[in-house]
Protein backbone atom coordinates (compact mmCIF):
# COMPACT_ATOMS: atom_id res chain seq x y z
CA UNK A 1 0.00 0.00 0.00
CA UNK A 2 2.66 2.37 1.08
CA UNK A 3 4.74 1.55 -2.33
CA UNK A 4 1.55 2.35 -4.18
CA UNK A 5 1.29 5.46 -2.62
CA UNK A 6 4.63 6.90 -2.91
CA UNK A 7 4.58 5.53 -7.00
CA UNK A 8 1.81 7.34 -7.27
CA UNK A 9 2.92 10.48 -6.10
CA UNK A 10 6.02 9.88 -7.89
CA UNK A 11 3.91 9.67 -10.90
CA UNK A 12 1.68 12.56 -10.22
CA UNK A 13 4.24 15.57 -9.08
CA UNK A 14 6.06 14.58 -12.94
CA UNK A 15 2.44 15.05 -14.35
CA UNK A 16 2.66 18.23 -12.40
CA UNK A 17 5.90 19.04 -14.08
CA UNK A 18 5.11 18.08 -17.26
CA UNK A 19 2.34 20.20 -16.97
CA UNK A 20 3.51 23.46 -15.82
CA UNK A 21 6.45 23.29 -18.61
CA UNK A 22 3.87 23.22 -21.11
CA UNK A 23 1.81 26.29 -19.31
CA UNK A 24 4.85 28.15 -19.32
CA UNK A 25 5.48 27.66 -23.13
CA UNK A 26 2.03 27.41 -24.67
CA UNK A 27 0.47 30.36 -22.32
CA UNK A 28 2.91 32.75 -23.50
CA UNK A 29 3.69 32.10 -26.70
CA UNK A 30 0.09 32.56 -27.61
CA UNK A 31 0.19 35.77 -26.24
CA UNK A 32 -1.65 35.39 -23.13
CA UNK A 33 -0.26 36.20 -19.29
CA UNK A 34 0.48 33.19 -17.03
CA UNK A 35 -2.22 34.17 -14.38
CA UNK A 36 -3.05 33.03 -11.41
CA UNK A 37 -6.19 30.25 -12.09
CA UNK A 38 -3.68 29.27 -14.86
CA UNK A 39 -0.89 28.30 -12.40
CA UNK A 40 -3.03 26.77 -10.26
CA UNK A 41 -5.21 24.87 -12.80
CA UNK A 42 -2.28 23.79 -14.52
CA UNK A 43 -0.80 22.82 -10.82
CA UNK A 44 -4.08 21.38 -9.12
CA UNK A 45 -5.60 19.45 -11.95
CA UNK A 46 -3.02 17.16 -12.96
CA UNK A 47 -2.11 16.34 -9.25
CA UNK A 48 -5.36 15.64 -8.01
CA UNK A 49 -6.22 13.23 -11.94
CA UNK A 50 -2.70 11.86 -12.06
CA UNK A 51 -2.72 10.56 -8.97
CA UNK A 52 -5.69 9.48 -8.47
CA UNK A 53 -5.83 7.52 -12.02
CA UNK A 54 -1.86 5.99 -11.09
CA UNK A 55 -2.72 4.71 -7.79
CA UNK A 56 -5.87 2.70 -9.05
CA UNK A 57 -3.59 1.62 -12.27
CA UNK A 58 -0.85 0.38 -9.97
CA UNK A 59 -3.11 -0.80 -6.93
CA UNK A 60 -4.93 -3.00 -10.04
CA UNK A 61 -1.96 -3.90 -11.23
CA UNK A 62 -0.64 -5.40 -7.45
CA UNK A 63 -3.74 -7.42 -7.55
CA UNK A 64 -3.26 -8.50 -10.34
CA UNK A 65 0.14 -9.98 -9.74
CA UNK A 66 -0.82 -11.29 -6.53
CA UNK A 67 -3.71 -13.34 -8.66
CA UNK A 68 -1.07 -14.34 -10.68
CA UNK A 69 1.19 -16.04 -7.46
CA UNK A 70 -1.86 -17.54 -6.38
CA UNK A 71 -2.70 -19.67 -9.34
CA UNK A 72 0.63 -20.41 -10.36
CA UNK A 73 0.58 -22.21 -6.39
CA UNK A 74 -2.47 -23.27 -7.38
CA UNK A 75 -1.24 -24.74 -10.81
CA UNK A 76 1.67 -26.42 -8.91
CA UNK A 77 -0.37 -28.16 -5.78
CA UNK A 78 -2.67 -29.69 -9.12
CA UNK A 79 0.26 -30.72 -10.97
CA UNK A 80 1.66 -32.61 -7.68
CA UNK A 81 -1.64 -34.14 -7.30
CA UNK A 82 -1.80 -35.24 -10.57
CA UNK A 83 1.76 -36.70 -10.04
CA UNK A 84 0.14 -38.40 -7.14
CA UNK A 85 -2.52 -39.53 -9.12
CA UNK A 86 -1.01 -41.26 -11.78
CA UNK A 87 1.48 -42.51 -9.55
CA UNK A 88 -1.65 -44.48 -8.06
CA UNK A 89 -3.39 -45.16 -10.31
CA UNK A 90 -0.08 -47.10 -12.11
CA UNK A 91 0.22 -49.44 -8.43
CA UNK A 92 -1.33 -52.20 -7.70
CA UNK A 93 -3.47 -51.28 -4.45
CA UNK A 94 -2.63 -54.33 -2.55
CA UNK A 95 0.91 -54.86 -2.90
CA UNK A 96 2.54 -51.53 -4.34
CA UNK A 97 3.76 -53.25 -7.21
CA UNK A 98 3.17 -51.47 -10.95
CA UNK A 99 0.27 -52.72 -12.14
CA UNK A 100 -0.15 -55.24 -15.23
CA UNK A 101 -0.63 -52.19 -17.71
CA UNK A 102 2.49 -49.95 -16.31
CA UNK A 103 4.41 -53.03 -15.97
CA UNK A 104 3.77 -53.91 -19.26
CA UNK A 105 4.61 -50.19 -20.23
CA UNK A 106 7.98 -49.97 -18.44
CA UNK A 107 8.63 -53.41 -20.15
CA UNK A 108 8.27 -52.26 -23.37
CA UNK A 109 9.39 -48.77 -23.01
CA UNK A 110 13.18 -50.63 -22.36
CA UNK A 111 12.78 -51.81 -26.24
CA UNK A 112 16.03 -51.21 -28.73
CA UNK A 113 18.38 -51.40 -25.99
CA UNK A 114 20.89 -54.04 -26.46
CA UNK A 115 21.51 -55.33 -22.56
CA UNK A 116 17.94 -55.00 -21.96
CA UNK A 117 17.73 -57.62 -19.45
CA UNK A 118 15.69 -60.57 -18.28
CA UNK A 119 11.86 -61.02 -17.54
CA UNK A 120 10.53 -63.35 -14.91
CA UNK A 121 6.85 -64.66 -14.68
CA UNK A 122 6.46 -65.34 -10.60
CA UNK A 123 2.97 -67.74 -10.16
CA UNK A 124 2.27 -68.94 -6.54
CA UNK A 125 1.54 -72.86 -6.86
CA UNK A 126 -1.73 -74.35 -5.94
CA UNK A 127 -3.27 -70.90 -4.52
CA UNK A 128 -6.59 -71.93 -4.88
CA UNK A 129 -5.96 -74.19 -2.04
CA UNK A 130 -4.70 -71.75 0.12
CA UNK A 131 -8.20 -69.92 -0.43
CA UNK A 132 -10.59 -73.08 -0.74
CA UNK A 133 -8.63 -74.14 3.02
CA UNK A 134 -8.62 -70.89 4.99
CA UNK A 135 -10.72 -68.35 3.41
CA UNK A 136 -10.08 -65.20 0.86
CA UNK A 137 -8.67 -62.72 3.80
CA UNK A 138 -6.21 -65.63 4.77
CA UNK A 139 -5.28 -65.89 0.76
CA UNK A 140 -4.78 -62.36 0.89
CA UNK A 141 -2.54 -62.40 3.83
CA UNK A 142 -0.25 -65.30 2.00
CA UNK A 143 0.08 -62.91 -1.04
CA UNK A 144 1.56 -60.44 0.62
CA UNK A 145 4.49 -61.97 2.44
CA UNK A 146 4.76 -63.75 -1.13
CA UNK A 147 4.84 -59.90 -2.80
CA UNK A 148 7.20 -59.04 0.26
CA UNK A 149 9.93 -62.55 -0.83
CA UNK A 150 9.48 -61.75 -4.04
CA UNK A 151 11.07 -57.51 -3.12
CA UNK A 152 13.81 -59.63 -1.09
CA UNK A 153 14.98 -61.81 -3.86
CA UNK A 154 15.34 -59.39 -6.62
CA UNK A 155 18.11 -56.37 -6.82
CA UNK A 156 17.59 -52.56 -6.15
CA UNK A 157 16.08 -51.02 -9.37
CA UNK A 158 14.78 -53.84 -10.82
CA UNK A 159 11.27 -53.70 -11.58
CA UNK A 160 7.93 -55.37 -10.39
CA UNK A 161 4.60 -55.95 -11.23
CA UNK A 162 1.49 -57.76 -9.81
CA UNK A 163 0.16 -58.75 -13.43
CA UNK A 164 -2.89 -61.41 -12.02
CA UNK A 165 -4.55 -62.38 -9.29
CA UNK A 166 -1.69 -64.93 -7.71
CA UNK A 167 1.05 -63.88 -10.67
CA UNK A 168 3.84 -61.51 -10.55
CA UNK A 169 6.54 -60.37 -12.84
CA UNK A 170 10.22 -58.93 -12.22
CA UNK A 171 12.14 -57.24 -15.08
CA UNK A 172 15.45 -57.66 -13.86
CA UNK A 173 17.25 -54.44 -15.70
CA UNK A 174 20.86 -55.45 -17.50
CA UNK A 175 20.98 -58.84 -15.76
CA UNK A 176 22.87 -61.99 -18.00
CA UNK A 177 21.15 -64.66 -17.99
CA UNK A 178 23.40 -65.69 -15.23
CA UNK A 179 22.09 -62.87 -12.74
CA UNK A 180 18.65 -63.62 -13.92
CA UNK A 181 18.91 -67.75 -12.82
CA UNK A 182 20.70 -66.57 -9.26
CA UNK A 183 17.49 -63.81 -9.07
CA UNK A 184 14.70 -66.08 -9.74
CA UNK A 185 16.71 -68.97 -7.59
CA UNK A 186 16.69 -66.16 -4.66
CA UNK A 187 13.17 -65.51 -5.24
CA UNK A 188 11.65 -68.85 -5.56
CA UNK A 189 13.93 -69.43 -1.95
CA UNK A 190 12.86 -66.76 -0.49
CA UNK A 191 9.14 -67.54 -0.56
CA UNK A 192 9.95 -70.74 0.23
CA UNK A 193 11.30 -70.31 3.53
CA UNK A 194 8.39 -68.09 4.89
CA UNK A 195 6.59 -69.73 7.68
CA UNK A 196 3.10 -68.98 7.13
CA UNK A 197 0.75 -69.85 10.19
CA UNK A 198 -2.73 -68.32 9.48
CA UNK A 199 -4.55 -70.74 12.33
CA UNK A 200 -2.41 -72.69 14.28
CA UNK A 201 1.12 -73.74 15.21
CA UNK A 202 0.65 -75.67 11.43
CA UNK A 203 2.94 -74.46 8.77
CA UNK A 204 0.87 -73.78 5.59
CA UNK A 205 4.21 -74.30 2.72
CA UNK A 206 3.93 -71.26 0.00
CA UNK A 207 6.19 -72.02 -3.15
CA UNK A 208 5.79 -70.23 -6.11
CA UNK A 209 7.16 -71.45 -9.81
CA UNK A 210 9.22 -69.10 -12.16
CA UNK A 211 9.01 -68.86 -15.99
CA UNK A 212 12.33 -66.64 -17.47
CA UNK A 213 13.47 -65.16 -20.41
CA UNK A 214 16.45 -63.01 -21.41
CA UNK A 215 14.37 -60.02 -23.15
CA UNK A 216 16.22 -59.87 -26.80
CA UNK A 217 16.77 -56.54 -28.25
CA UNK A 218 13.23 -55.02 -30.24
CA UNK A 219 11.44 -58.14 -28.94
CA UNK A 220 7.79 -57.17 -28.12
CA UNK A 221 6.33 -57.36 -24.86
CA UNK A 222 3.48 -60.06 -25.88
CA UNK A 223 7.02 -62.46 -27.43
CA UNK A 224 8.38 -61.86 -24.31
CA UNK A 225 5.84 -62.66 -22.03
CA UNK A 226 4.32 -65.83 -24.29
CA UNK A 227 8.27 -66.98 -23.79
CA UNK A 228 8.59 -66.96 -20.25
CA UNK A 229 5.13 -68.22 -19.90
CA UNK A 230 6.39 -70.94 -21.69
CA UNK A 231 8.60 -71.66 -19.19
CA UNK A 232 6.59 -70.87 -16.44
CA UNK A 233 4.46 -73.80 -17.81
CA UNK A 234 7.42 -76.09 -17.58
CA UNK A 235 8.13 -75.26 -14.13
CA UNK A 236 4.74 -76.17 -13.03
CA UNK A 237 4.82 -79.15 -15.30
CA UNK A 238 7.51 -80.19 -13.23
CA UNK A 239 6.33 -80.61 -10.43
CA UNK A 240 6.19 -76.47 -9.48
CA UNK A 241 8.36 -74.74 -6.84
CA UNK A 242 10.82 -74.72 -9.37
CA UNK A 243 12.69 -71.75 -11.64
CA UNK A 244 12.75 -72.11 -15.37
CA UNK A 245 14.77 -70.37 -18.12
CA UNK A 246 16.21 -69.80 -21.57
CA UNK A 247 18.78 -72.10 -21.37
CA UNK A 248 17.47 -74.50 -18.59
CA UNK A 249 14.79 -75.50 -21.37
CA UNK A 250 17.58 -76.18 -23.98
CA UNK A 251 19.76 -77.84 -21.40
CA UNK A 252 16.38 -80.29 -21.31
CA UNK A 253 15.77 -80.89 -24.82
P1 LIG B 1 -1.13 -73.40 -9.97
O1 LIG B 1 -0.08 -73.94 -9.10
O2 LIG B 1 -1.39 -74.24 -11.16
O3 LIG B 1 -0.88 -71.97 -10.34
O4 LIG B 1 -2.47 -73.46 -9.12
P2 LIG B 1 -3.31 -72.26 -8.55
O5 LIG B 1 -4.34 -72.80 -7.63
O6 LIG B 1 -2.42 -71.23 -7.97
O7 LIG B 1 -3.93 -71.64 -9.85
P3 LIG B 1 -5.40 -71.32 -10.23
O8 LIG B 1 -5.30 -70.47 -11.45
O9 LIG B 1 -6.21 -72.56 -10.34
O10 LIG B 1 -5.97 -70.48 -9.03
C1 LIG B 1 -5.49 -69.22 -8.71
C2 LIG B 1 -6.15 -68.82 -7.43
O11 LIG B 1 -5.64 -67.58 -6.97
C3 LIG B 1 -7.64 -68.67 -7.58
C4 LIG B 1 -7.92 -67.27 -7.10
O12 LIG B 1 -9.05 -67.21 -6.30
C5 LIG B 1 -6.70 -66.93 -6.31
N1 LIG B 1 -6.51 -65.50 -6.26
C6 LIG B 1 -6.27 -64.68 -7.29
N2 LIG B 1 -6.16 -63.41 -6.85
C7 LIG B 1 -6.32 -63.44 -5.51
C8 LIG B 1 -6.31 -62.44 -4.51
O13 LIG B 1 -6.11 -61.24 -4.73
N3 LIG B 1 -6.53 -62.85 -3.23
C9 LIG B 1 -6.75 -64.16 -2.93
N4 LIG B 1 -6.93 -64.49 -1.66
N5 LIG B 1 -6.77 -65.10 -3.87
C10 LIG B 1 -6.55 -64.76 -5.13
MG1 LIG C 1 -0.99 -70.25 -9.28
MG1 LIG D 1 -1.85 -68.10 -12.12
Amino acid sequence: MNSIFLKSAAVAFASVAASLLLTLIVVPAMGFPVSRTIWLSSTVCPLVLAWVASASTFWQSDRLKSAHRELARAHAQLAAAHRRLQEKASRDDMTGMLNRESFFAALDGSRRKSDRGALLIIDADHFKRINDSFGHLTGDEALLLIASAIERGVRGGDILGRIGGEEFAAYLIGATEQEAKRVAERIRREVELIRFRPVDERTIPLTVSIGGTLCGEDAHVSDLMRAADRRLYQAKHRGRNLTILDADIQAAA
